[in-house]
């Protein structure tokens, strides 16, 4: 613990932690010290030190969504998946950095400032840029993250944790993974209790976990899944404990290749290691075969109406009277609500609250909202049919690229291909579907790349398991 917290301190100009709960993590680790000496029995987690996003709210400590609209907010409760961190014996280490209220791909966008990634450092990163010119400002050439669950990653990825929990609504948790050369599983919906995550998008969103290697992941989702009361979504059958093999035959797998993935704006490396990849999965024997998933091209527009139809009506409930913050205004009611979210939220997330309103009015209602739950419905029975034909699980990329420079990451022209990179991630939200990325190999600069798998509804073992044999 002490070590961690050193690291985190070494480590502060990434940006990774809103806040370090280094009081509260010494304590728990002084418990679990205690525990251990005694002979008592140990939690599955007992002294391992953990991060969480912060959008999950922490009993005591600040959770600000990084944003201003949430500054100073103490919740008076844990969310479901903290409690069964601590309960554990897991010590929690601080509250992570993200894009305000987890809107967006690069954890650039958050009232606290952009996450660093620590691969900018890297000794052999360094070296290839320098190589390229000699008279850069190397501190001006960090990248990015990947978002919106970047200070996660961030925090694993330079070893101030063991493991963090991320937000994945869209991609949140496996883009920066693949960015960060780290695993990040998203459970299938419903597996994982989403009480006390403050909401983006509640048909979507599930708690993800960030690690350095499958196994751990595996231990993580173990320690959350099953049903919770508070939380209706969850799934009522008991969890069985995941536990993987280490030795795994692959030879009898089918593995599907989406053709509609093979987008233009795939880089031509990850391209190159995405069939490196699959003649892998060949070469001992598995079935490796193209599949279609028709409707991907609308994936990221249907996304964009769902998305902000649930965040305009998520974010009614901040209006300056419950919680967070307030304008002091005096002259109406209305006035105060209006000033209080002007200065609460950022652009990014008024402009989804708008767009949402404008796709819920009673005149668009059917023809946006109603018809992108539709195409919802068409994209995730795409999946069924690949599964119900054979396929075990689907191969693809992560992500469009590595991760990219913050400079060139924040250029006005590459916003839409911010949003172009959820390409590969979106659809297994909005299909509910189980699925991790697992670092594949080093770019030709020296970055991490990953490839991330999507298994069947509830089929988060077989997938996993899956994933150990890869990495
Ligand atoms: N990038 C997507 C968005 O901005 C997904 C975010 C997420 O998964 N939290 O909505």
């Amino acid at each position: 613990c002490q070590k961690c917290l050193s690291i985190i301190k070494k480590t502060k100009f990434l940006n990774a932690y809103i806040t370090v709960s280094e009081e509260v993590a010494l304590k728990q680790a002084e418990e679990s010290e205690k525990r251990y000496k005694k002979g008592h029995s140990l939690g599955d987690l007992d002294g391992i030190p953990i991060a969480v996003k912060d959008n999950f709210s922490t009993s005591g400590i600040e959770t600000t969504c990084a944003s201003n609209m949430l500054r100073g907010y103490v919740p008076p409760y844990n969310a479901t998946v903290v409690q069964k961190l601590l309960d554990q014996g897991a010590l929690l280490m601080g509250k992570t950095n993200l894009d305000e209220f987890a809107m967006g791909s690069g954890s650039t966008d958050g009232v606290f400032g952009p996450v660093k990634n620590p691969w900018s450092y890297s000794k052999q990163y360094r070296e290839k840029r320098k190589q390229k010119s000699h008279c850069e400002n190397e501190d001006s050439n960090w990248l990015i993250t990947g978002g919106s669950s970047g200070g996660s990653a961030a925090a694993v990825s330079a070893f101030t944790c063991f493991a963090a929990l991320g937000s994945d609504t869209g991609g949140s948790t496996r883009n920066p993974a693949a960015h960060c050369g780290l695993v990040g599983l998203k459970p299938s919906y419903g597996l994982v209790s989403r009480h006390g995550l403050i909401p983006l998008v509640n048909s979507m969103d599930v708690p993800g976990i960030l690690t350095r290697c499958v196994d751990d992941a595996a231990i993580v989702l173990g320690v959350l899944a099953g049903h919770d009361p508070k939380d209706s979504t969850t799934i009522q059958d008991p969890v069985k404990p995941f536990v993987l093999p280490s030795l795994t035959d692959v030879s009898k797998l089918c593995i599907g290749i989406p053709k509609e993935y093979l987008t233009p704006e795939l880089s031509s490396e990850v391209r190159s290691l995405w069939s490196k990849a699959a003649n892998l999965f060949e070469s001992e024997g598995a079935k490796v075969i193209e599949v279609s998933l028709p409707h991907t091209s609308y994936s990221i527009v249907c996304y964009h109406v769902l998305c902000t139809s649930e965040v305009a009506s998520n974010m009614a409930r901040f209006d300056g009277l419950e919680y967070g913050h307030r304008c002091d205004i005096d002259v109406s009611t209305e006035a105060m609500y209006a000033a209080t979210r002007r200065e609460g939220f950022n652009d990014v997330v008024r402009g989804r609250i708008l767009s949402g309103n404008f796709f819920l009015l009673k005149e668009n209602y059917e023809n946006y909202f109603v018809k992108a739950q539709k195409v919802r419905r068409l994209i995730a029975n795409d999946f069924v049919t690949v599964f119900n034909s054979g396929v075990d699980v689907l191969l693809t990329p992560t992500t469009l690229s590595e991760a990219v420079p913050y400079t060139e990451f924040i250029k006005e022209d590459n916003r839409t291909r911010s949003a172009q990179d959820d390409i590969f991630t979106q659809a297994a939200n909005m299909a509910g579907l189980p699925a991790v990325s697992v670092p594949m190999a080093l770019s030709n600069q020296g970055l991490p790349i990953g490839l991330q798998f999507i298994g069947r509804a509830f089929c988060d073992q077989e997938l996993l398991t899956i994933a150990k044999w890869f990495e």
